[in-house]
């Protein structure tokens, strides 16, 4: 098997006018970024908003583990599929950040035979959108430090600043720093640090944001600093909102690219699953439903974490009803949370696989039961998996009413994942009881606990007094807001370890963070980093590029 940049790097693209015409997009209304690229303008994605729906598709997954589960490789597998059965499917994804690039992770394009071309530039660049959002967002830093050096009139607490400055890279030697150090001319120097460009509240304001009104209004609203009584700054006090607005306008404008097989793909907008909401842009997300009769599309981490703030903050602030949802598993990884650590993952394992399945069902029940979507598992084949496992979980699903299909797209791109395709469409056409995890109206406080025990199977949530005095403060101004769960991925409970489905834990919340621009708060139930650091041997040292300007090395 060739890697994934090798196997990207054979494929023929097609001009990208070609892959927006089939979408019926007149050529006056692409923007191109060289020949297989594009912008979508503004005005025509507006000159849609009268034209029907398509049918709305969500890829979650289990509850991650190291082994990885593939939700970008079938998103785009699933894409391909729909198409070489006759539909006209659309794929909606994130863009890759340059931190994981160069760090561990890799890229975020898909893989195998399930990819998103150009994979070079979408992963390193893409069409410049992180840059210009990483400059709306030290914009309104430099905007803060400049204000309080000439007489600071908005009176900021300079040990009370609450935004950072952004760079999208791992560099933990950024993570903690003081700025306006060398004398008066250079201003009064306080404690700042960097966060990386996905963890930016910029970042998620610029992908819940329906037009340039709704971006301008939202990056107004940030709660930038408090003044000594702990009055709230924002970013408005500051009149930055526009400037900032206006170096996001060109960037604000879906991508258009295509896969491998020449599906058209929308990628843009990239927020971390766990400060933020870990889903692509609303305005790709509608445009591409105007265009599409299918869109797929991946929410950050697994079901309980990406797919319910998919729900609570993006479909509930957007207006989007989700018609079905893939839930992606590998048998590798149920093996995983059956008890197995990665390095004896290789070989058949019944045992591990059975004990793993509870990680599964209690997504499944959670999709058909909490959201009210149907819901088929794609197991996403790797080539070490054995029939005897196949058929296992097969079986040991087959009471929870949704199906448990094989899809070999990595391996075989669109046609291998055709049973899938087909099953989806079938889903489509089901009466769904789509809900929200909570109502706006519940508590702040409530809808932490909604969270925690409908979803996690808590049994309930708990805060210290001053992070409760924190959540009170914020719910007389901000106490209509979604919450957006910062905790680990890897587990329903807050401990990493605990794998499979545990129960009855105990939630604490150890902070909260409001992001008033995009319109949450966030309820931090552990860790999170924000700036991430490199590995010991990062990804960058094995990229490279030849004389003749090919890259190489990119996973
Ligand atoms: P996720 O979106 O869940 O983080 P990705 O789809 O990005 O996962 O896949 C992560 C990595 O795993 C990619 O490098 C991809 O090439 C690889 N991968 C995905 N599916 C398979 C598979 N079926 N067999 C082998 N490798 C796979
Ligand atoms: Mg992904």
């Amino acid at each position: 098997m060739l890697s994934d940049i090798e196997i990207a790097q054979k494929a023929k693209a097609k001009p990208i006018g070609e892959i927006a015409s089939k979408l019926g997009i007149p050529t006056s209304a692409i923007e191109p970024y060289g020949h297989y690229k594009a912008k979508i303008g503004l005005d025509y994605v507006n000159s849609l908003k009268s034209k029907p729906d398509g049918k709305l598709i969500l890829v979650t997954a289990i509850s991650p583990t190291p082994a990885g589960e593939g939700k970008t490789t079938t998103t785009v597998g699933l894409g391909d599929a729909l198409n070489h059965i006759g539909k006209k499917a659309i794929v909606c994804l994130r863009e890759p950040s340059l931190g994981p690039v160069f760090g561990m992770k890799g890229g975020a394009a898909g893989g195998g035979y399930a990819q998103v071309i150009p994979m070079e530039d979408i992963n390193l660049h893409f069409t410049g959108d992180f840059g210009a959002i990483q400059l709306a967002n030290n914009l309104l830093s430099a905007m803060i430090d400049n204000h309080i050096h000439h007489g600071n009139e908005l009176g900021f607490d300079i040990r009370r600043i609450a935004w950072k400055r952004v760079l999208d890279m791992n560099d933990r030697a950024l993570r903690d720093i003081v700025v306006s150090l060398g004398g008066p001319g250079n201003g009064y120097p306080r404690e700042d640090g960097f966060d990386i460009v996905v963890a930016s509240e910029v970042m998620a304001i610029f992908c819940l944001s329906t037009s340039i009104k709704d971006l301008k209004e939202r990056l107004g609203k940030i709660v930038c600093g408090y003044t000594k009584d702990q009055k709230p700054i924002l970013a408005s006090d500051l009149k930055t909102h526009g400037a900032m607005a206006a170096l996001l306008k060109d960037a604000l404008a879906p991508n258009l690219v295509q896969t491998l097989e020449h599906s058209p793909a929308f990628i843009h907008g990239g927020p971390f699953a766990n400060i933020a909401h870990g889903c692509n842009s609303v305005l790709a997300t509608q445009t591409a439903l105007k265009l599409g009769d299918y869109v797929v599309t991946e929410a950050g981490f697994g079901a309980d974490l990406g797919a319910e703030k998919f729900i609570d903050i993006k479909c509930r602030k957007a207006g989007l009803k989700p018609a079905a949802v893939v839930l992606v598993a590998t048998i590798r990884a149920l093996k995983f949370h059956g008890g197995i650590e990665v390095k004896d993952l290789k070989g058949e394992n019944l045992d591990a696989l059975s004990k793993g399945i509870t990680n599964i069902e209690r997504h499944v029940n959670n999709i058909r039961n909490n959201y009210g979507l149907p819901c088929v598992v794609a197991i996403n084949h790797r080539t070490e998996d054995t029939d005897a496992e196949v058929k296992l979980l097969q079986d040991k699903m087959a009471h929870h009413g949704a199906k448990v299909i094989l899809a070999r797209h990595w391996a075989e791109g669109g046609k291998g994942a055709t049973e899938l395709a087909k099953e989806v469409v079938r889903l489509c056409e089901e009466p769904t009881d789509f809900k929200f995890v909570y109502e706006e109206s519940l508590p702040l406080w409530d809808k932490m606990k909604a969270i925690a025990t409908k979803i996690y199977g808590a049994a309930d949530i708990t805060a210290d007094s001053k992070v409760r005095g924190q959540i009170k403060k914020l719910q007389e101004n901000y106490g209509h807001y979604p919450v957006c769960v910062a905790k680990t991925q890897y587990s329903f409970s807050t401990d990493p370890q605990l794998r499979g489905a545990p129960s009855g834990h105990v939630v604490n919340i150890r902070e909260v963070r409001l992001a008033a621009g995009a319109e949450f708060v966030v309820m931090v139930c552990g860790d999170i980093m924000t700036m991430p650091g490199l590995p010991k041997v990062p990804s960058a040292v094995s990229i490279d590029i030849t004389d003749e300007g090919k890259i190489t090395g990119l996973f």
